[in-house]
């Protein structure tokens, strides 16, 4: 474990639990957060920019990438790929924490590459609010909506391999819990060796009395 570089933060919930609702304001909250954007071959929604959300590519470019072996993650989920470029971990050297928005498949991977890295995963406070809550984004059709509610038990069974649980109830709450899980992830003694070995140099610098 190294104390150097953002804190890794994983985020993932079934379709619909509100991770992006809660990604973003963690990001409002907490300055210097960096977002890795995903690649895909999904099709945009209408709020969402090339760049911004994800880079949107074809599934031939997506084949091409992973041949190149550009991607530190890649999964199939719900019929598109999605991947996390090694890229993004690299520019991101100097942010505060870096974000991943990824399913179970990804997190895996992710934790088996940096395993200090923090999960967390997000639920419903109920089936039938995912439910209405998919239908509320009214971004995508009935048969998406129904494949990816069917998907989200599934998601859900994964829980297990998760660090911390955060049931998205009240969405000021959820907030609130979400940035102390990463506050208090800062505090780890791992991360704090460098300050406190400065103190110690400083204390045993030429001039100061013991
Ligand atoms: P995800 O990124 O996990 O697919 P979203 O963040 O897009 O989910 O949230 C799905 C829908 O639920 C959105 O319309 C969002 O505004 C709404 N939502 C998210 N969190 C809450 C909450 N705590 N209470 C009520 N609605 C919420
Ligand atoms: P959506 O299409 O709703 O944006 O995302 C669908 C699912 O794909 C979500 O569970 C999201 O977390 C996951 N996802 C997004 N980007 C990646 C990625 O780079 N890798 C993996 N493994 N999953 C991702």
């Amino acid at each position: 474990m190294s104390n150097d570089g953002p804190l890794l933060i994983i985020i993932s919930s079934p379709s619909g639990a509100g991770k992006t609702t809660l990604t973003t304001r963690l990001r409002e909250r907490v300055a210097n957060l960096r977002f890795s954007v995903s690649h895909t071959t999904r099709r945009a929604r209408p709020s969402e920019q090339d760049g911004r959300e994800y880079h949107f590519v074809s599934r031939e470019t997506f084949e091409r990438l992973i041949q190149l072996d550009e991607f530190l993650e890649y999964a199939e989920v719900h019929g598109n790929l999605y991947g996390t470029s090694r890229r993004e971990v690299e520019t991101a050297k100097d942010a505060r924490g870096l974000i991943f928005d990824i399913d179970h498949q990804g997190a895996r991977q992710i934790k088996s590459v940096y395993p200090e890295a923090v999960s967390v995963f997000i639920l419903p406070p109920s089936m039938s609010v995912l439910e209405q809550r998919l239908r509320g984004r009214a971004s995508e059709d009935e048969a998406t909506v129904q494949r990816r509610f069917a998907a989200a038990k599934l998601e859900i069974g994964h829980y297990g391999q998760f660090d911390y649980l955060l049931v998205n109830d009240d969405l000021e709450d959820a907030t609130v819990r979400l940035v102390s899980i990463f506050r208090a992830e800062e505090c780890r003694r791992q991360r704090m060796a460098r300050p406190a070995e400065g103190l110690l140099a400083e204390g045993r610098a030429p001039g100061r009395t013991p």
